[in-house]
């Protein structure tokens, strides 16, 4: 994420609002009149006076370098850096530059506090003189102008971060059953989940996750969480499928209990589908419902389980007991797929051929370009790969939340062999998204050899999941096991198997029933055994 500069007339709360901003954030903060007097050992003024103004503007040079190197952060201006062309070219290059405008009585009574060396004299004059001269140069350089008249510093700050939200991330709106909610998608977003809850007027969150991410993404979150006034209660639960358990659901409920949490309060998920899945669960029936907000930092999650509103954990049968409860926002940071295991990565690119190949053969042929770069986590190809299947997947939702219509069924394109796959393998041998791959080859096969599919899609779909480093072929499984699992399979009806399939890339129809006998044979020859 690029960094914020503040500038603006002295007086305007620059260092105010700059602090504020950095403990919400997260970021350090520099003021360049600060780093000035640190490195002069004496005040501004005594700057002016004992070495003039050449001087000074040299040190502040000096320190604006330095402010630009610390990325990202917050960068607090005097007055009269940025008109300095040199020092202009530098900020921009470094962070969204941030014009506090005033206008002049709340200016020259903010001003007249501390000793300004321009202001000597009739500062009232000379504090309209000054103004005049360089509000046209402060226009001309702001990305975003927030008026500060008759705010506090909270609230300017509000309204620099909800700028800074829309400019640094992809917002993709969702629409499922009556509510509308937002998806934002960036580099470094995560702390603005903060804007989300105080929008909600959440003052108490659980903050589920695992004792991994909580090191590497969770304390910082709480303590920005803490300056946005919210109170995070960290819930922390072992990372794998058996978390999506009642008894795990339990225990966050008596956390939460024991922590008074009534239903004014709500659950937040930092994680993948797994604490996706546990706490929509989770905040699904505590107390009836209570509202829900998701982090996702999986690849499949960001894609897929953070969108449409299902949340379930496993009982008897894999997600067996569940609701369907849609987050009031979703904050996707592209930064935390960093430290995902690249094995996961690529698990997560298998769903989002799938959303390709049924509704954005666009999609699919930018993902094949990007492909390295996606691979190499390139942020800005990453946000860009999640805010479009995001919005396919929702696009699908909005027609169909509650797989009523038949519509959602698309999304189950590659997974009856898939689900097969991962059950006849005793869900210990292939990531759900490795066993996707395998089915969306299987499947494309299938509708080939049915006609449905047009013949050039399986091998477009294998290559580019090869390449993507992910498997396309069955293990020597017998057939017959992989079938006997399709049959408990929600979807079958009357004996035959149900499938969604690929007409030709980016079309899908849903509901094709198939025999067994095909089935069985497009297996066979997709590795398993006879
Ligand atoms: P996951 O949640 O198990 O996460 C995979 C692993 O990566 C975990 O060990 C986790 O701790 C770790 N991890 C997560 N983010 C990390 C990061 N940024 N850096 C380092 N490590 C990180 O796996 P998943 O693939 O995200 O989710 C799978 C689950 O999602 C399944 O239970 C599945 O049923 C569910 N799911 C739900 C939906 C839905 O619509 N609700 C859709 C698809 C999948
Ligand atoms: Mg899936």
């Amino acid at each position: 994420m690029r960094s914020v500069v503040l500038y603006g007339f002295m007086g305007a709360g620059k260092t105010a609002v700059g602090e504020e901003l950095g403990r919400r954030l997260g970021w350090p903060v520099l003021d360049t009149d600060r780093m000035v007097e640190e490195r002069a050992g004496k005040a501004v003024a005594r700057v002016f006076d004992e070495d003039g103004e050449a001087h000074f503007r040299r040190l502040e040079r000096e320190a604006i370098e330095d402010a630009c190197r610390v990325r990202p952060a917050v960068v607090a201006c005097g007055g009269g850096a940025v008109l300095d062309p040199q020092n202009a070219a530098l900020l921009r290059s470094c962070g969204h530059m941030v014009w506090l405008r005033a206008s002049l009585e709340p200016l020259v009574a903010r001003a007249a506090s501390a000793d300004r060396p321009l202001l000597r004299g009739d500062a009232r004059s000379r504090a309209a003189a000054l103004l005049e001269a360089r509000t046209p140069r402060y226009a001309a350089l702001a990305d975003v102008v927030v008026d500060t008249d008759g705010l506090d510093v909270r609230q300017v700050a509000d309204r620099v971060l909800q700028a800074l939200l829309e400019r640094e991330a992809r917002a993709v709106s969702v629409q499922a059953g009556p509510g509308v909610y937002t998806v934002w998608v960036g580099e470094g977003v995560l702390p603005l989940l903060g804007l989300e809850l105080a929008r909600a007027e959440v003052r108490a969150a659980a903050l589920l996750t695992h004792p991994r991410l909580w090191r590497l993404y969770g304390e910082g979150l709480v303590r920005c969480l803490g300056a946005w006034g919210v109170e995070a209660l960290p819930v922390l639960v072992p990372p794998g499928e058996r978390t999506k358990s009642l008894g795990a659901a339990a225990r966050v409920y008596a956390r939460m209990a024991q922590a008074g949490m009534d239903r004014t309060c709500a659950v937040a998920s930092l994680g993948g589908g797994v604490v996706g899945d546990l706490g929509g669960f989770v905040a699904g029936t505590y107390m009836r419902g209570v509202r829900f907000f998701q982090l996702p930092t999986t690849l499949l999650a960001q894609v897929d389980a953070s969108v449409g509103g299902k949340a379930a954990v496993n009982a008897a049968a894999r997600n067996l007991v569940g609701v369907f409860w849609q987050p009031q926002a979703v904050v996707a940071d592209v930064a935390t797929l960093r430290t995902l295991p690249a094995r996961e990565l690529r698990a997560g690119l298998a769903e989002c051929v799938k959303h390709g190949a049924i509704r954005d053969a666009g999609l699919l042929e930018w993902t094949d370009r990007e492909l390295s770069a996606l691979l190499g986590r390139r942020a800005d190809r990453l946000a860009e790969l999640v805010a479009r299947n995001v919005a396919v997947k929702a696009e699908v939702v909005r027609q169909d939340e509650r797989e009523e219509a038949g519509v959602r069924e698309v999304l189950n394109f590659g997974h009856t062999v898939a689900h097969a796959l991962e059950a006849a393998t005793g869900y210990r041998v292939y990531l759900h998204g490795e066993a996707v791959a395998v089915g969306v080859v299987a499947e494309a096969e299938l509708g080939r050899r049915l006609g449905i599919t047009d013949p050039s899609v399986p091998d477009v779909l294998r290559s580019l999941l090869e390449r993507a480093g992910l498997p396309t072929r069955l293990p020597a499984v017998p057939a017959q096991t992989l079938l006997e699992f399709m049959r408990l399979d929600k979807k079958r009806r009357a004996g035959r198997l149900r499938f969604a399939l690929v007409e030709s890339l980016g079309r899908a129809r849903a509901g094709v029933e198939v025999s067994e006998e095909l089935v069985g044979s497009v297996l066979k020859d997709l590795g398993a055994d006879g």
